[in-house]
Order: C-alpha cells, then structure tokens, then sequence
C-alpha cells in the first residue's frame, strides 16, 4: 500500500516538473524600439532556431547568428543579448557598430572574439564589400575588444584607443603604452578566456590599440567626420565615445546603457553624470549604447536617470550614517527592478558609489583634507 501512496506522489511529481523540464526557450516579452527605418530592432534569443548541436561547444565553429541593424544612413550596429558573458551566448552582450566610410569600413568596438568579428564582417561585406581598415574603441572591457585581431590580421585595420587597453591587459608601460622590457610575455586571462567555448574563442589573441589621444579629438577618416571624445573616468579608467556630427549619431558604447541595469564595478558615478552632460551637449537623433536596444530620442534617459537616484540616495544614506554593511538595504533602485541584471548588479553598483561618494563628501567637510590641499598648492 505504502509503495503505490510512493509511486503515486512520485508520478504528481514528475507531472508537475514537466512546465519546467520541457521549458528550455527564452522569449524576449516585449518588441524592442524601431530603427531609422521603422523595423523592429530585435534581436530574439530563441534557441530553439538554431539548428541541434549549432550552439555548442562541439561545432568546428560557433555560429553567432547575427544580424547587423541599420541604425542611420552610414551606421549598421550588431545588439548583444542582455546578460553577463557566459558559454550560451559566447561573449556576445555588447553592442559593436561598423560605420561606412567612401572606401572601407570604420569600425566601434569589435565585439568579444575573432570569430565574432570574422562573422560580423561576412555579414557587412553583403551590405558592402570593403575592407574593414580602422578601429576605433570605447573603454578596456573586453566585450569589447576582443575581435581586434581579426581585423588587424585579415584586413589591415589600425587600432585606436584609451591607452588603459594596453596598460590594464598587455602589461605595456603606463607612460608610453607600447611594451617595454618588463612586459609580461603572456597576459592574464580574460573573462572571455574563462568563459566561452574554444570554438568561440579559437583564433583570438589580445591586440591592443596602436595610437593613443591624450584628449578629445577631431577625425576625418576615409571621408567620415568623427568627434573621439574623452569623458574619463567614467565606466571604466578611460571611457571615450564618439559623436558623428553630420549623422547624428552618438556611439556612446557603456556610457550609456538601457533595458538592462549599468555595471558601476569600475565606474564613478560622478564622471557618468558629467560623460551623459557631455552626450546631451551635441545634437543627436541616434544614440547606440554599449548594451540595450533603444537608439532612438529615449536612449540615454534610463541611464541619466538610474545614475541621478543612485548619487541622490547614497548620499542620503551618508547623511543618516548608514553602515557601509546595510548601504544596499537602505539604498534600492525600486523604479529599475524589472530591467535584466538588477539584482545582480544594482547592489554592486551602490556599495560601489558608496565608496566613492563617501569620498567626495568627505572632501567638501574634512579639515584635514582642506590643509592637505593648501600643501599641494
Ligand atoms: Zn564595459
């Protein structure tokens, strides 16, 4: 009696798991914002298209599946999924856009490995087929990079850069960015290297930038008017992002970012608040963030606004002497919770400004701090 009451509850069990077993697809619940041409840009992450075995570790070569969107008349950007580096999407999370110059293709980032840049381009060259002959990058994170030597190896492609690229991952000098007699021969691994498959990662190798701009920087490249500009401080050690005034069109890469919650583990929030100052100061109708889908008008509010409350509570938990260890039960960004990844970064992002804004204000009140300065001066 007892054994049938048993395999009784075990099949109910086993019923009641099937919603859970038999649910392997993930489906995006809302369409995303339109392009410059009214489509949808969407980027859906139905696994379920992808061929038995395409996405995995097994494949001579990983297929990214991708498909470059028109932003603007000149501007075509791959969207990344709206998640953390991981095996099941092989690095691709950032947004990386190519921009057509009158003989070859300007490039914005290059994404997370050779083989995504290899594939991008096979995409580009229907659209157009020139050689892909400049890159220009944001920041040193390497979602972003990564797909360098595709470019630099089959195309030719100089690489410029925040210096932090070479300084950060290749170990070069800090003062002239190029190596030096210390370098360490074999660079650290990046988290690409620990997390995707070897036949997404296959062929990649750390290419850093080639030439460095002390500041904000005008650029005519093969009939492209570009503004490099530096922000900073900001995302990372040295965010730049790049404005291309007779477009309209802004390339802010993680300066901005929507739909999703901002990684501050390496930012400031201070240099955010002035970087999305220094975006709002050019005349934009496009502005393509290092990850989310919105391009259009909207695209940097989120941001603007997350940064905003985040320096506007932390501060109020300075003020009424919160205990570092209870700052990210006092400070919650509620108006952010349905967006990907807040609760694994938002509270990061508070303990992270915490530390800073602790700081800052300290700087204003402490009069150690005013004597020290009156010493330097
Ligand atoms: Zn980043």
């Amino acid at each position: 009696m007892k054994i049938k009451i048993l395999l009784l509850l075990l099949v109910l069990a086993f019923v009641g798991s099937m919603p859970f077993i038999f649910n392997k697809t993930t489906t995006p619940a809302e369409a995303h914002e339109l392009d410059v041409d009214g489509n949808f840009i969407m980027y859906d992450w139905h696994y379920d298209d992808f061929k038995e075995g395409q996405r995995t570790g097994q494949n001579p070569e990983w297929d990214y599946n991708l498909k470059p969107v028109k932003v603007s008349e000149r501007v075509w950007c791959f969207f990344g999924a709206m998640e953390m580096p991981t095996k099941e999407n092989a690095g691709m999370m950032a947004n990386s856009c190519y921009i057509k110059g009158e003989t070859s293709w300007i490039l914005w980032d290059t994404g997370a490995s050779y083989i995504f840049a290899k594939q991008a381009y096979a995409q580009m060259k229907k659209i157009a087929d020139l050689p892909a002959k400049t890159i220009i990058l944001s920041h040193e994170h390497d979602d972003h990079w990564l797909g360098n030597n595709y470019y630099t190896q089959e195309h030719g492609a100089k690489v410029y850069g925040p210096k932090s690229v070479n300084v950060n991952y290749l170990g070069y000098d800090e003062e002239t960015g190029k190596p030096f007699e210390g370098t360490r021969e074999h660079p650290p691994q990046t988290r690409m290297e620990r997390a995707l498959y070897q036949n997404a990662l296959r062929g990649t190798h750390l290419k850093g930038v080639d030439e460095f701009f002390d500041d904000t920087t005008e650029l005519t490249i093969d009939g492209v008017v570009l503004e490099y500009v530096k922000v900073g401080y900001v995302h990372s050690e040295e965010d730049w992002f790049l404005y291309l005034p007779e477009d309209k069109v802004v390339l802010a890469a993680d300066v901005v970012m929507n739909g999703r919650v901002t990684s501050n583990r390496d930012g400031l929030v201070v240099g955010q608040l002035n970087a999305l100052k220094e975006i709002n100061a050019r005349d934009w109708d496009y502005l393509v963030p290092g990850h989310g889908f919105i391009t259009d008008k909207t695209a940097a509010d989120e941001t603007i606004q997350y940064f905003a409350l985040l320096k506007e509570r932390v501060l109020e938990g300075i003020e009424e002497e919160i205990h570092p260890d209870f700052i990210t039960k006092y400070v919650t960004l509620e108006e952010f919770k349905d967006k990907d990844l807040y609760y694994l970064l938002s509270p990061g992002n508070v303990f992270r400004s915490y530390e800073e804004l602790e700081m800052y204000d300290g700087d204003e009140e402490d009069e150690d701090d005013e004597e020290e300065e009156e010493e330097e001066e």
